[in-house]
């Protein structure tokens, strides 16, 4: 299973990415935590980004690119899976990230986008920061991550919607429930991934579900959607059929 994620700061990617890497026993490559163990170890590197980090700003292309290739390599040595947390972060992070994987026959079989609005994502990140001391869980640079993620993060959830092979959740419930439900419809999925055809898949949309997710009907049709290269181009996105995503991530 080879999963990307598209969420913003404090929707719970780090904690969903992990389940997900135990779930199907597949590497989790989280940016955010490559990047804060260098600043923590005081590498070159670190010295470089901890200021970005600080700020809330995001650190050069070539930087978080450099991880991604390396981290596809292992994974690949390791049995092709991965899933990506924090990466792709714009649309010159998501075409750079396809042609990587495309090079090595590594490209993403989902889009998983976790859906959260700002007030709920502030109240998360503020009460992370009290626990957690992150540097840049401040409230100023909690609402410059959140404008970033929605001026250049949420356009590039619609390439993976446009292409059918996004995956939408919402997030504003409590992490397990929301677990539940992705593993759900990655199961349903990674049974499917190599049987259908491109042009047959479409995207799913489970933000809707809300408490009824796991009640008889209360699923999605999630069988006659399946994903195939979630990382898709844009060139490839703009010829694909529409999706209905609205950017409430
Ligand atoms: P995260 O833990 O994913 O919220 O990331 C924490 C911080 O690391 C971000 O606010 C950025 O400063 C940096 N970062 C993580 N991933 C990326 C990325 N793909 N591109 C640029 N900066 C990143």
């Amino acid at each position: 299973m080879r999963v990307l994620m598209v969420a913003p700061p404090g929707a719970g990617k780090g904690t969903q990415g992990a389940l997900i890497a135990t779930h199907f026993d597949i590497p989790h490559v989280a940016t955010g935590d490559l990047l804060r163990d260098h600043v923590a170890r005081q590498t070159e590197l670190g010295r470089r980004v901890r200021g970005h980090l600080e700020q809330g700003e995001l650190v050069p292309d070539e930087i978080v690119l450099d991880m991604v290739r390396e981290a596809f390599v292992s994974a690949k040595a390791a049995g092709s899976g991965y899933v990506l947390d924090g990466i792709p972060r714009n649309i010159e992070q998501a075409r750079a990230t396809y042609r990587i994987a495309l090079q090595l026959d590594m490209t993403a079989n989902v889009a998983l986008h976790l859906q959260a609005d700002d007030d709920e994502l502030v109240r998360r990140l503020l009460a992370r920061a009290a626990l957690e001391h992150r540097s840049d869980d401040t409230e100023d640079v909690i609402r410059k991550r959140l404008a970033l993620y929605h001026d250049v993060t949420y356009p590039i959830v619609s390439w993976y919607g446009q292409r059918g092979i996004l995956v939408s959740v919402d997030a504003m419930r409590p992490l397990e429930a929301v677990g539940r439900e992705i593993l759900a419809a990655l199961e349903v999925m990674h049974s499917l991934v190599d049987l259908i055809p491109d042009e047959a898949r479409r995207t799913i949309d489970l933000t809707g579900l809300g408490a009824a997710f796991g009640s008889a009907d209360g699923s999605a049709d999630m069988t006659a959607a399946v994903a195939g290269s979630a990382d898709a181009a844009p060139a490839d996105a703009a010829s694909a059929k529409p999706a209905a995503v609205t950017d409430s991530g």
